[in-house]
């Protein structure tokens, strides 16, 4: 009997790995016993706080938090992340209809095309992109229209381009600022045309606030929740990964339409059953030290965004100081595509940075480097960019 099963056709539909080669040649290098500087994933190389490890460690000893937790999370939790947002954003959530904690954002980023498009319906998705917003959109069936983000627009996609037939189909936008890979920003003003236009065509807006608290001099991310009529078209997510070093704990919530949060939470409860009350219990304690915490991570980031920029440009590559997250988005500065350029760097430099093209086409002629190491390490990549330049 040949046998009927096999990869599902939507897997077909999410592109080729495009790292291969790169990860190929890394691995070889390795194995070489060669001093490689990763610069490649936006996996922060910092300890989580020591106060939410303990947090995690007394909260795991209780027997009551080794049961199911609540598909909509600890109401503390909840209460904590209302009070959070409302410091920091002044905006006022109801936790019981308009938060739910997420498995790390990326899971609800996923699912959430699952609770609302119907296949054949659009999502708009700005590219060079975070990969999940794609493969969220292809397992619903959705049809994609890409959105090209270029720099002469401060990478911000041209709404007003995007044709009507198309819009009158679309059901979800994605939007992340301070955005990956671009490291690009947007103001109020920004997000308050977005939302009008949200309201104009009918779709909603996913707004992915990752980064928001990894920002520098003197500028602060916005909430799309904060302009007027964001909460009737949109949810938010958030993410304990950058802001905490917290990444391996998987933990996030998403906030805002509280329609919409419905809706993905009837998705989240027939496929998983929430996040361990003990990592619930270490979100609390983060939200608490948060304002203490915080300036500490963004100074170690700061030093090493000023060190690495400057040594590049001092050799003459002019690369733009960004104003959140913890990387460089840099134009490749020699003729080569990103890939080729990339591999030049991993092979003669043995430094890892990833081909902006990898992110989508507009990504093409840019790299990425992740800011994920010590600033020895990261001056010592500066020296070696500059031999190979
Ligand atoms: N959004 C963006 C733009 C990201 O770059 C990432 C992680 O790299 C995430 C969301 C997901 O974060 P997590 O799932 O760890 O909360």
């Amino acid at each position: 009997m040949s046998r009927r099963w096999g990869k599902a056709e939507r897997l077909d539909r999410l592109p080729p790995y495009l790292f291969v080669e790169i990860d190929r040649l890394k691995k070889k290098l390795l194995a070489e016993g060669r001093d490689i500087i990763d610069l490649g994933i936006g996996d922060p190389d910092l300890a989580t706080p020591e106060e939410i490890i303990e947090e995690l460690c007394t909260a795991v000893q209780d027997p009551e938090n080794h049961r199911y937790p609540l598909d909509l999370g600890l109401g503390e939790f909840r209460y904590a992340i209302a009070e959070w947002f409302q410091k920091r954003f002044g905006v006022e959530l109801d936790p019981d209809k308009e938060i739910l904690p997420l498995i790390g954002s990326k899971e609800g980023i996923v699912h959430f095309p699952l609770a609302i498009v119907n296949p054949g319906d659009i999502v708009l998705i700005p590219e060079p992109l975070y990969p999940p917003y794609r493969s969220g959109a292809v397992f619903a069936g959705a049809e994609i229209y890409y959105l090209s983000l270029r720099e002469e627009n401060g990478f911000r996609p041209r709404l007003e381009e995007i044709p009507k037939n198309i819009l009158s189909r679309t059901k979800i936008l994605y939007l992340n600022y301070p955005n990956n890979p671009t490291t690009a920003v947007v103001d109020r003003k920004y997000l308050s045309q977005v939302v009008h236009m949200a309201n104009e065509y009918g779709f909603c807006i996913l707004y992915d606030n990752a980064y928001s608290e990894l920002c520098f001099d003197n500028y602060k991310a916005p909430s799309i929740l904060e302009v007027e009529g964001g909460r009737d078209v949109a949810v938010e997510f958030h993410s304990f990964s950058k802001t905490y070093n917290m990444t391996g704990w998987r933990l996030g919530w998403v906030c805002g339409n509280r329609e919409l949060i419905a809706a993905l939470r009837e998705v989240k409860s027939n496929i998983d059953s929430g996040v361990f009350n003990p990592i619930q219990y270490a979100g609390i304690k983060a939200l608490e030290i948060y304002e203490t915490y915080l300036p500490r991570l963004l100074r170690i980031y700061l030093q090493r965004r000023d060190l690495f920029v400057t040594g590049l440009r001092k050799i003459g590559w002019m690369v733009n100081f960004p104003k959140a997250t913890f990387y460089i988005w840099a134009k490749v500065p020699k003729s080569n595509s990103s890939t080729e350029f990339c591999k030049l760097l991993l092979e003669k430099s043995h430094i890892v940075a990833t081909p902006g093209v990898g992110f989508g086409p507009s990504g093409e002629g840019y790299v990425r480097f992740a800011l994920t190491t010590r600033e020895e390490r990261l001056q010592e990549a500066v020296d070696r960019i500059k031999k190979l330049l």
